[in-house]
Order: C-alpha cells, then sequence, then structure tokens
C-alpha cells in the first residue's frame, strides 16, 4: 500500500484527528493503519522525516523535544 497507494508525504500530513475512524460508516479504523504503516516506516526503515529524528533525538538525550539541556530550563526564570 505505501509508496502505491499512499505517498509518504500523505501519511505524514495525517493529524491523528480520528475524524475518519469517527465517520466511516463500514467501521474500518484508517488512523490504525495510518499509525502502522509510520510505525513500520520508523522503526523497521529508519525512515522518519528528519523534523521528528531530531525531536526523537532530543528527547533521547534533554528528556525533552527542544534542544536544551536538563539542567538549562530554569535558566528563563534568572533573565530578569
Ligand atoms: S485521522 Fe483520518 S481524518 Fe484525521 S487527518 Fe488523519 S486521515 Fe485525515
Amino acid at each position: 500500500m505505501l509508496d502505491d497507494y499512499i505517498s509518504r508525504e500523505e501519511l505524514w500530513a495525517c493529524t491523528s484527528c480520528n475524524a475518519c475512524v469517527e465517520a466511516c460508516p463500514v467501521s474500518i479504523d484508517p488512523l490504525s493503519i495510518i499509525l502502522d504503516m509510520r510505525r513500520y516506516l520508523v522503526m523497521e526503515q529508519s525512515a522518519a522525516p528528519s523534523e521528528l529524528n531530531v525531536m526523537m533525538s532530543n528527547i533521547e538525550n534533554n528528556g525533552a523535544p527542544w534542544p536544551f539541556n536538563q539542567m538549562d530550563r530554569l535558566n528563563w526564570n534568572e533573565e530578569n
């Protein structure tokens, strides 16, 4: 299905709003299929978008999606 019927751009464009699941008249769960395809790209092919890779690296290294060290989190409090 991937790359034949749904492009990678379309796959990552989903906001996981769940509207398609609620509107489906035959109770298909398209969102779970989308998430499985994303999971396959990330886990099996290491083909996540670069922005997502940066965010995951930041979570792994800093415990948050931002590129700042955990020890610097409260620095904003000392700026004034
Ligand atoms: S969850 Fe369904 S309706 Fe919502 S953005 Fe993704 S594909 Fe579209």
